[in-house]
């Protein structure tokens, strides 16, 4: 199987918010935390994709977005992990 990354991103993207790829498997299990009505919230401003595919899914978040998902603070964007291995 190739490994070929996918991106997908919220909307906020075009308003020109600075914002981080983060891993679609952290994004998934971040929306698994939330409670229902919320994460179809935050689900509804990013590209949909299937949950079987986040592996291969790279996701854009605003800030904003990824507080909502409680990724704000978290070491799982990939720029921070790609620090951490540096
Ligand atoms: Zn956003």
């Amino acid at each position: 199987m190739r490994q070929v990354f996918r991106e997908r991103e919220c909307n906020h993207r075009d308003e020109g918010a600075d914002g981080e790829f983060y891993n679609g498997a952290f994004y998934v299990q971040a929306l698994q935390q939330l409670p229902i009505n919320r994460a179809m919230e935050v689900a509804g401003k990013v590209g949909s994709f299937f949950w079987a595919d986040a592996q291969n899914i790279r996701v854009w978040l605003c800030p904003r977005c990824a507080g909502e998902l409680n990724l704000g603070d978290s070491p799982r964007s990939i720029s921070q992990v790609a620090r951490r291995q540096a």
